[in-house]
This record gives C-alpha cells, structure tokens and sequence, in this order.
C-alpha cells in the first residue's frame, strides 16, 4: 500500500472515529421546540411550573419570558433567533451591536415559553456527545428503521417541549385557553354530560376565607366588580393584605370546580402565513380532558393520561412520568448558553 493511500484511509478512519465536539458554543434550545411547520394538529399538554414576569412584577405565571434577538441577514438568507444577555444579567454583545452600533440585521422583542408535551411518538436520544437526552421524530420511513436499529435511541410516546409565543399569538392562545377554564370539572362527579358553566358569585379572603364581596349584595359597578381580583384588598377580619380569591358557582352542579388549563389536551394547529399566521385549535376538534384521554405505552397498550389527583397536584401516567415528563428541562437554563458572547458572536459575524 502506498503512503498515499495509508494518507486516506486515515482521514477517511478520521472522519468516522468518536471525537469531541470541536464547536463548545452550542444551544440545544431548538430541540425543544413544538415546531408547528407542518399542518397535522399536535396534541399539547401544558405542564404546570410557575415564573415571575421579565420585569419581577408578578408572580406565578404559567409561562417564562425571556427577552430575544432575531437577526436575519437577507443577503445570506440566515435567521436565528437568540436569548438577550439581559435576562441573564450579562452585557449584551446582540444589544451591543443593535443599539451601539446600529446594525440593522438585529430586533428584539419578547417571547413566551410554555412548558408543555407533545403527544406523539418520538426517539429519545443519548448521543455519544454526553449533550442532554433529547426527543426527535423521523423525517420518514426509512428513518424510523435506521432509528429502530440504534441503541442511542429509545422510542417513547410523548416528548418534552415548549410552545414559542410572540404576543398576538399569546393573546390567540388566552382566548382558547378563556373557554376551558370557563367550564366546570366538578360536574364529572355528578355524571353530567356536559360541563357547566363557571361565574364568579363572590370574593373572599384569600387566608381565611370570608366572603368580602358577594354578587347578591355587592354595590360595586360591573367594571369594578370584574377587575376585583386584580386589585389588593385589605381583610377586616384578619388583617391580610394581597389579593382576593375568586368563590365561583356552576351553572348545574352543587360542587364547582374551575377547570385549570392543565385539565386539558390541546389539539393545536398554525395556520395562515406570515404575519397572518394564526395558533388555533384544529378544525372540529376540542380540547380533551386529561382523565378521557389515552396515551400510547411501549407494549401498544393503552392508560389513561391522569393516574390520580392529590390534592392539587395532578399525577400522570407513571410510563409518561419516568420517559418523558422526568426530562423536562429548565427553560431558563436551557437558553443560557445564547447569551454568551462566543455564542453570539459566531451567528453575526460568520
Ligand atoms: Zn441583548
Ligand atoms: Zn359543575
Ligand atoms: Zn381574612
């Protein structure tokens, strides 16, 4: 063999072997993605967690906000969208170039993540790289058997996400979302059909409980009386100071519930283009209750969703729990590695 030859077959052995990865700056953050580019409905579930807002205003939102860049370079036709420095409390090398310097190819505006799962077959995979296991889909037939024949990747049903909203469709998203925690789920107990309706009937304390305003007696205007849960109210009772506690009725049942936007699967499409592009609920399709919906597990057998209720907290399925929900990254974290200077500097100056 010549040296020649012995030349290439070490590259080529090279090119093959197990090595680190040469790029440190990489963001995963794209993986976790419920990437709505195809028009088949995706059944998403949110998952409870609880944030503060962007400016620590308020509390206990079921969505983070994490301030972003997009830069978009028509003459190489590249987009990517990245986390600002700023929610990290890091000098911003995109704010830099934005505002400093004018460039142009840079915007920045505010995203919302919601922690949710797709329901859908998925590969989780535990590359060789030591990254974080992540959750794919096969692009095709072929795909899926070469998937099935690798050991890095395990088939689950379920993977863990994050919905991307910009405003308006965060404000498409409370419109559906409005209609859900309307209804009533303490109607189930009572083998209702249907679920009621829930109205406010009053405002209580919310430590020790009594009424502060009632719809038989209050004198408060309509205005007032809707935006009353907004508002801190003093108790005369006990001295608390914060907000009130909604007390609700049902239009048909004695014991009302509210139903909780986590009460539910949602079957959610994209439509439309552009700035048209709309997130709605697929066309005659509902939302489905987490204890009437089924999930899938490895052996083809069917569980439903919901195991059980304690107390407030729901607990699903144990399948979906150990292989998926246990996967769940902290969006935060998961973002951090785009304020890096490296990181950023390697999208707008390549
Ligand atoms: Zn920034
Ligand atoms: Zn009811
Ligand atoms: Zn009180």
């Amino acid at each position: 063999m010549s040296n020649l030859m012995s030349d290439w077959l070490n590259k080529a052995r090279y090119l093959n072997a197990p090595k680190e990865r040469t790029q440190k700056k990489f963001s995963s953050s794209w993986r976790f993605r419920v990437d709505f580019k195809d028009p088949e409905p995706k059944d998403i579930l949110l998952i409870k967690k609880s944030f503060p807002d962007l400016k620590g205003e308020v509390e206990e939102l079921p969505f983070l906000q994490l301030r972003k860049h997009y830069f978009y370079d028509p003459m190489k036709s590249k987009f990517r969208s990245f986390a600002c420095g700023r929610n990290y409390g890091k000098n911003c090398h995109a704010c830099h170039r934005q505002y400093d310097k004018g460039d142009k190819r840079l915007t920045a505006r505010t995203a919302n993540l919601w922690p949710a799962v797709h329901l859908d077959w998925y590969y989780r995979v535990e590359n060789e790289y030591g990254d974080k296991p992540y959750f794919i889909q096969p692009e095709n037939r072929s795909q899926e058997r070469e998937f099935d024949d690798l050991d890095t990747h395990v088939k689950v049903f379920g993977a863990p996400k994050f919905l991307e909203l910009g405003n308006s469709h965060q404000e498409m998203l409370y419109d559906i979302l409005g209609n859900v925690v309307s209804e009533c789920v303490g109607c189930l107990e009572h083998d209702q059909e249907t679920n009621g309706n829930i109205e406010v009937v009053g405002w209580g304390c919310k430590s020790c409980g009594i009424p502060l305003e009632e719809i038989e007696t209050t004198t408060l205007g309509r205005d007032e009386w809707r935006t009353f849960g907004q508002r801190k109210v003093s108790c005369h009772s006990c001295g608390y100071k914060g907000l009130p506690k909604e007390m609700v009725g049902c239009s048909q049942c004695p014991t009302p519930i509210r139903a909780e936007i986590y009460d539910v699967v949602l079957p959610l499409v994209k439509q439309g283009q552009g700035k048209d592009k709309s997130i709605n609920l697929a066309y005659g399709k509902m939302p489905t209750y987490i204890d009437e919906y089924d999930v899938t597990q490895p052996d083809g057998s069917k569980a439903p969703l919901l195991d059980r209720l304690d107390g407030p907290n729901r607990i699903f399925n144990e399948y979906l729990t150990e292989n998926v929900l246990k996967y769940m990254p902290d969006l935060k974290d998961l973002h951090s590695i785009e304020a890096d200077l490296e990181f950023q500097e390697e999208i707008i100056n390549d």
